[in-house]
């Protein structure tokens, strides 16, 4: 079941059983740590911090 302030998850993973479910996406993300896909949505199949920080380097970095 959806959380009710969700109405459509960018996810597209829709089988996980976090999808349209903010609440929880947010839990397992940071259990896991690393980040639910609407926000980090070039993510080449790796949500984690490890991945996300290198993508920021390149981007912020010379
Ligand atoms: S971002 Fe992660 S927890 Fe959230 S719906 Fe997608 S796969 Fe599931």
């Amino acid at each position: 079941m959806g959380c009710i302030n969700v109405k459509e998850c960018a996810c597209p993973k829709k089988t996980c059983p976090n999808n349209g479910k903010c609440c929880a996406c947010v839990i397992k993300h940071k259990e896991t740590d690393s980040l639910p896909f609407c926000l980090f949505l070039d993510n080449g199949g790796d949500k984690s911090l490890a991945n996300y920080y290198k993508i920021l380097k390149k981007r912020f970095e010379p």
